[in-house]
């Protein structure tokens, strides 16, 4: 079943916090933060001294969670399956655009690399 913003924030937030105890020993009160009542601002409050792409990427899809934009290919602007989603919610291309990006910047690179 699809899970609500809700739902897929908690999800977002969870994912961060395993990140956070297990590259970086700190450990998070979960509790406090079931019923959505941390905000970005707060969040960024405790990444703040952390440089970590995965938490920049998750930290991105609760920006779009709440801006409205989560879940919409950012290469054909449709809905990106939930399934998918819900295994990579920092997720920014549906299936079609991510294959055709994947196969676009392997090109690149090699035409770039004969010269
Ligand atoms: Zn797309």
């Amino acid at each position: 079943m699809k899970r609500s913003r809700r739902a897929m924030r908690r999800v977002v937030l969870y994912r961060m916090f395993d990140i956070l105890e297990q590259s970086y020993g700190i450990d998070v009160n979960r509790e406090e933060f079931v019923g959505d009542r941390m905000s970005l601002h707060e969040i960024d409050a405790a990444l703040a001294f952390k440089s970590d792409s995965r938490l920049d990427e998750l930290r991105g899809a609760l920006e779009r969670l709440d801006d409205g934009s989560f879940g919409v290919c950012i290469g054909c602007k449709t809905e990106i399956d939930w399934k998918l989603l819900d295994k990579e919610p920092a997720r920014r291309m549906c299936e079609k655009c991510e294959k055709e990006y994947n196969r676009s910047s392997s090109e690149y690179v090699e035409a770039h690399s004969l010269q």
